[in-house]
């Protein structure tokens, strides 16, 4: 390691920026298990996945084999907007914790949609605007991703409906209109205008909707719309390609310095973030390079990592999407009412999954209150009001750094601030005023959604 003082902020210039995404797929061994047909059983091959997905998404999507895949010019030029992404050291929480360890941040809440969603949203809707499709249709649930992707479609030109889980609509007006102000129509799910909304809706009068349910409202009306296209923010393959610029912008950002970090966390509701930041160390480790450390964090209220059972399950409540194999809580699963924290999907990336079924990645999870108390301590010493979900990866940091307090390490942690919180402000205060309650499904209640899994 070099003696020279790390500074604050390790920022990359526009030219050091990745030239290429980077396929993890390639170094696994094991390979993620293959999207299947429900109908028939047997994997989605390229023709069975066109009519919902962009041509050059699908081949992303089924390619286990390329290392490198080029990021186009017209999305580096979009990058270069709010990327590379500054990696922060942690020097006021590290004081705060009288701790030895260091503690890295790779901070995504520099732009206007406040999360890392921008890194995918834009890659994607440039390929469906390089195939001549009109628009895009996709669901959102806390609304970071339905802003990212209203910006990318504003930047292009494209047409952009979002399926927008009903209580977030209702709680966060603010988040829809930005999407609005980004020129996308933003539709609370479940809602009238889909068959399967109109199911939804029949059998669960007055759901407050949930991710699975508005991904099968966003896939239907893509299907039903010639020149249209559905999207996902988060668990498939593609999503987690275009993720990985963040673990190459921070694999970069370190080697400048000569720092190795022993241990890298990231939350995970779907796994593109954790998936990405991590994935040029995974490839080190899966080649025999080097050890890491990596950890999931998520909420106990919904643990599908923790708690879940490695299975085909479908993506989405209405059963309209392929089958996939993942760590799952089963598709009809919905946190609890009080579940203010993100990180609300049932299942979780099937890379992600199989890593973690392969013994290369660790995870945990914590209640909603340790969750709001860690993101309050960072905001005061770090100056970020960091997003919910980030502060799940921070109290997990807090955690380990704590630890390293009592035994004297000095462990070199790495994690990863995903967005800002200012659209949660409704959450924070029901902490703040001592409002906010845990709660953690029993046994019993996630059996029941094992038992409804797809036999396969
Ligand atoms: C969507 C989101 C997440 C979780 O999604 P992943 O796909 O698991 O990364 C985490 N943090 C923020 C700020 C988000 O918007």
């Amino acid at each position: 390691m070099t003696s020279e003082k790390i500074p604050y902020k390790i920022y990359l210039s526009e030219d050091e920026m990745p030239m290429a995404w980077y396929n993890l797929r390639a170094d696994m061994t094991t390979k993620p298990a293959p999207l299947l047909n429900p109908a028939t059983g047997k994997p989605m091959e390229f023709e069975d996945l066109r009519p919902v997905f962009c041509d050059e998404l699908i081949r992303q999507e089924l390619d286990n084999d390329t290392r490198e895949i080029p990021i186009p010019q017209e999305i580096r030029d979009f990058y270069k907007m709010y990327r590379p992404s500054p990696l922060v050291r942690a020097y006021c929480l590290e004081e705060k914790l009288q701790t030895p360890a260091k503690i890295y941040y790779k901070f995504e809440g520099n732009n206007t949609s406040g999360s890392h969603k921008l890194n995918s949203a834009i890659a994607q809707a440039y390929y469906a605007k390089a195939q001549g499709l009109k628009g895009v249709t996709t669901e959102t649930g806390a609304g970071q991703w339905g802003t990212a992707l209203a910006m990318a479609c504003g930047y292009l030109g494209l047409d952009c409906l979002v399926y927008m889980v009903k209580c977030s609509y209702e709680q966060k007006p603010f988040r829809r209109e930005v999407m609005r102000t980004y020129g996308a129509r933003v539709t609370p799910s479940p809602s009238m205008e889909t068959e399967v909304g109109r199911r939804i809706l029949a059998e669960h009068p007055g759901t407050t909707g949930s991710l699975g349910c508005a991904i099968s409202e966003a896939v239907e009306a893509a299907a039903s719309r010639e020149g249209y296209r559905y999207v996902l923010g988060s668990v498939l393959n593609q999503v987690l390609l275009h993720q990985s610029i963040i673990g190459l912008e921070a694999k970069a950002a370190l080697d400048k310095y000569g720092v190795v970090p022993d241990m890298i966390i990231g939350c995970a509701g779907g796994g593109s973030n954790l998936g990405g930041l991590i994935s040029p160390f995974m490839g080190e480790m899966l080649r025999g390079e080097r050890k890491y450390d990596f950890l999931a964090v998520e909420p106990a209220s919904c643990p599908s990592l923790t708690r879940g059972v490695f299975a085909y399950d479908f993506c989405d409540t209405g059963k309209v999407c392929p089958l996939a194999k993942m760590y799952t809580l089963g598709c009809n699963f919905i946190p609890s009412a009080n579940h203010a924290g993100g990180l609300r999907y049932h299942g979780m990336s099937p890379v992600l999954s199989q890593l973690y079924h392969d013994g290369y990645l660790r995870a945990t999870s914590y209640v909603q209150t340790q969750v709001f108390e860690a993101a309050e301590i960072f905001a005061r010493c770090e100056g970020i009001l960091p997003a919910p979900e980030s502060s799940h990866a921070i109290r997990a940091a807090m955690d380990e750094a704590i630890k390293c307090r009592e035994t004297g390490e000095e462990k070199t942690i790495l994690f990863g601030l995903t967005g800002t919180g200012y659209f949660d402000m409704v959450a924070y205060e029901k902490f703040h005023n001592g409002e906010m309650s845990d709660y953690i499904p029993t046994d019993d209640e996630l059996q029941a959604g094992f038992e409804k899994l797809p036999q396969v």
